[in-house]
C-alpha cells in the first residue's frame, strides 16, 4: 500500500496550542517509536500504550519515523511507518506523532477501510480527538470542534451524505498540494472529530470499537451502526445533528 496522505492536527489547532506537549518524561527504557536508522524516541511510548489500551494487538509494537520536507505528514499501516513533516514535528512533536500513530492504528483494526473516502471522516476525527486527548488538550478541542461544526451543521453543511465524500469535504490531495490551503476546508477535522465526540459521549468507547471493527465487514456506515448500536444511521445522524443544534454557539 502507498503512503496514505493525512494532513497534521496543524489544521484543527487554534491558539491554545502549547508548548507543553514538549514536556513529556523520557523512562529511557520502551522504544515504540524510533527514527530510521534505529534511534529510540521513548518520549513518545505513552501514545503507543493508549493505542494499545484501546485497539489491542491492532496497534503495532513499533513505528519508525521519518522526517519529510513535505507539507503533509503520511504513514503506512503495512509498514508501521510514519513520514513527519519536520515543520509540524517541530512545532507539535507530540500532537503530530499521535495523529499519525492513531491512523496506523485504526487502518489495522479496521483492514484498511479507514482510508477509504467514505470513512474517512471517523478516520480524521478518530485522530484529531486521540491526539489532542494525548496532548492534554482534549476538553479544549472538544469545545473547539464543536463550535465549528455547530456552526457548519447550521448552514446545512453536515450530514453523512456530505462527510462521506471526504475528497469533496475537505479537499483532494491527489489534486491539490497541502501548500494551497485555500483547495482545502477548514472545518472538516472539526466535524469528523464532531462525530467521534458524539459517539462517544452517546454510546461509549466500546460501541466505538465494535462500529470500527463492524466497518470493513459492511462496508458502510448505515451496516456497521446497526451491528454496532442496533439503530439506523438514518436515526445516529439524526441523534447527531441534534448533538450539535444543543452547542450553544459563542459570539
Ligand atoms: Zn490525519
Amino acid at each position: 500500500m502507498a503512503f496514505v496522505i493525512l494532513i497534521s492536527a496543524v489544521i484543527s489547532l487554534g491558539a491554545a496550542d502549547a508548548a507543553s506537549e514538549n514536556e513529556t518524561p523520557d523512562n529511557g527504557k520502551q522504544t515504540c517509536f524510533a527514527e530510521k536508522g534505529g534511534k529510540p524516541l521513548p518520549r513518545f511510548d505513552q501514545i503507543c500504550q493508549k493505542l494499545h489500551d484501546f485497539f489491542g494487538s491492532s496497534m503495532p509494537t513499533h513505528i519508525t519515523i521519518e522526517f519529510t520536507d513535505a507539507y503533509f505528514s503520511r504513514f503506512s499501516p503495512d509498514t508501521s511507518t510514519v513520514k513527519i513533516s519536520a515543520r509540524h514535528y517541530q512545532q507539535k512533536p507530540f500532537k503530530v506523532i499521535a495523529h499519525e500513530a492513531a491512523h496506523i492504528a485504526m487502518a489495522r483494526l479496521t483492514q484498511s477501510s479507514s482510508l477509504w473516502n467514505k470513512f474517512r471522516f471517523i478516520d480524521e476525527g478518530y485522530a484529531s480527538v486521540f491526539s489532542n486527548d494525548v496532548a492534554g488538550k482534549r476538553e479544549w478541542h472538544k469545545a473547539y470542534s464543536l463550535q465549528i461544526a455547530a456552526r457548519e451543521h447550521r448552514t446545512q453543511n453536515v450530514s453523512f451524505l456530505l462527510v462521506q465524500d471526504w475528497r469533496r469535504y475537505w479537499g483532494d490531495t491527489r489534486m491539490h498540494s497541502g501548500r494551497d490551503r485555500s483547495k482545502f476546508s477548514d472545518y472538516a477535522y472539526s466535524v469528523g472529530a464532531s462525530f467521534v465526540y458524539f459517539f462517544l459521549d452517546s454510546f461509549g468507547e466500546n460501541a466505538f470499537l465494535k462500529f470500527l471493527k463492524n466497518l470493513p465487514g459492511h462496508g458502510s456506515i448505515h451496516g456497521a451502526l446497526t451491528n454496532s448500536l442496533g439503530l439506523a444511521s438514518t436515526e445516529v445522524e439524526r441523534l447527531w445533528l441534534g448533538y450539535l443544534a444543543a452547542v450553544t454557539l459563542e459570539k
